[in-house]
């Protein structure tokens, strides 16, 4: 597959990630499908002008229910890698992807929504847990389905996590910490979980493998955050405090969905599961991987935040 320009399909293409997912795709030269949900006479105008961007990207848009079995296996028939950023309720809906693609055959490398910790080797409160769970039944289905995969650790996005600790467009004068705010996260700018993305999964050498996203710039704890952010914007921020105890509390006092944020805010900034692993020579990380692609460190992504912050839209952190 190497050097060949591999036909892909996104899945969950005007989604938050989606939308960097197919950019990547077509930047790097890919015929890039997106197999996306029918307009429906009141959806959101944004839909169809995204649909229209994406078109004129040269993107070709197959509309359809990942109920329409037939339909999907005749798209799938296209194409030969499956690039899959569907919400998180959406997950399990990757069974009827899987199935699918087992029968159209043509599937080379299959990426699962995932796009956070690296669900085999971590664990959460009950409410993240829960969806960890989700993740692995994915892993576990496709492995038994024989079809080649990539399962990516993307690890946080950085814009998205930059604004919901910093919040850099409100010149706010406090800032909250999450637990002793020490443990060590990866914050991976999007545009970068896009591009390594594309990369990993038309690279042989991470066929049927787990790939990490760890730059060593996009390393941090809340408190190295809070004070590069402070050194860049000369003020001073005071820190409200809030202990393990009142994060694990909310976890199994709130009722789903709110539980999920908070037990992942925990999992990622307290406990702090996506460094809590070492990787050895045996894993694959994608600076390592690939260091011809030039990542936005957390570093600049802050001096960007300084002049223009970007605004994430995301449903939920997950
Ligand atoms: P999203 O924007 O909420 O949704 C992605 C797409 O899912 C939608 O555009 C839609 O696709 C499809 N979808 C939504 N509702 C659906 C429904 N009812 N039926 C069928 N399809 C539906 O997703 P996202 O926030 O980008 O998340 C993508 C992945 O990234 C997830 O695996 C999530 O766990 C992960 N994530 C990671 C982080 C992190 O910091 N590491 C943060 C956020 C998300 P169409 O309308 O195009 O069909």
């Amino acid at each position: 597959m190497a050097g060949e320009k591999s036909k892909i399909m996104v899945f969950g293409a005007t989604g938050y990630l989606g939308k960097y997912m197919v950019k990547a795709s077509v930047s790097k030269g890919h015929p890039t499908f997106a197999y996306v949900r029918p307009i429906k006479p009141n959806a959101d105008p944004s839909k169809l002008g995204q649909h229209k961007e994406f078109e004129a990207l040269g993107v070709t848009i197959i509309q359809g229910d990942l109920d329409e079995h037939e339909k999907l296996v005749a798209a799938l028939s296209q194409v030969d890698v499956v690039i899959s950023t569907l919400a998180v309720p959406q997950h399990l809906e990757q069974f009827k992807i899987i199935k699918a693609m087992k029968e159209a055959g043509t599937i080379k490398r299959f990426v699962p929504s995932e796009f956070g910790n690296e669900v085999d080797r971590v664990s959460g409160l009950p409410p993240f847990e829960a969806l960890l769970a989700n993740k692995r039944k994915i892993r576990r289905a496709t492995e038994e389905a024989g079809i080649s995969y990539t399962y990516v650790s993307a690890n946080s996005f950085a814009a998205y996590f930059v604004d919901y600790l910093l919040h850099p467009h409100e010149n706010r004068d406090e800032v909250v910490v999450y637990g002793s705010g020490e443990a060590k996260a990866v914050l991976n700018y999007e545009e970068d979980v896009a591009a390594y993305t594309v990369k990993a999964a038309t690279d042989p050498r991470v066929g049927n493998r787990v790939i990490v996203y760890r730059p060593p710039g996009n390393i941090v704890s809340q408190l190295d955050l809070i004070s590069s952010w402070e050194k860049k914007t000369g003020r001073t921020l005071k820190k409200i405090n809030v202990p393990e105890e009142e994060i694990v509390k909310l976890s199994e006092t709130l009722s789903f969905p709110d539980n999920v944020p908070v037990a992942i805010l925990h999992n990622i900034f307290i406990k702090g599961d996506q460094t809590s692993f070492e990787l050895t020579a045996n894993d694959l990380e994608a600076s390592q991987l690939y260091p011809d692609h030039k990542y936005t460190s957390v570093d600049a992504l802050l001096d960007t935040c300084l002049v223009n912050p970007p605004k994430p839209k995301l449903a939920a952190f997950a």
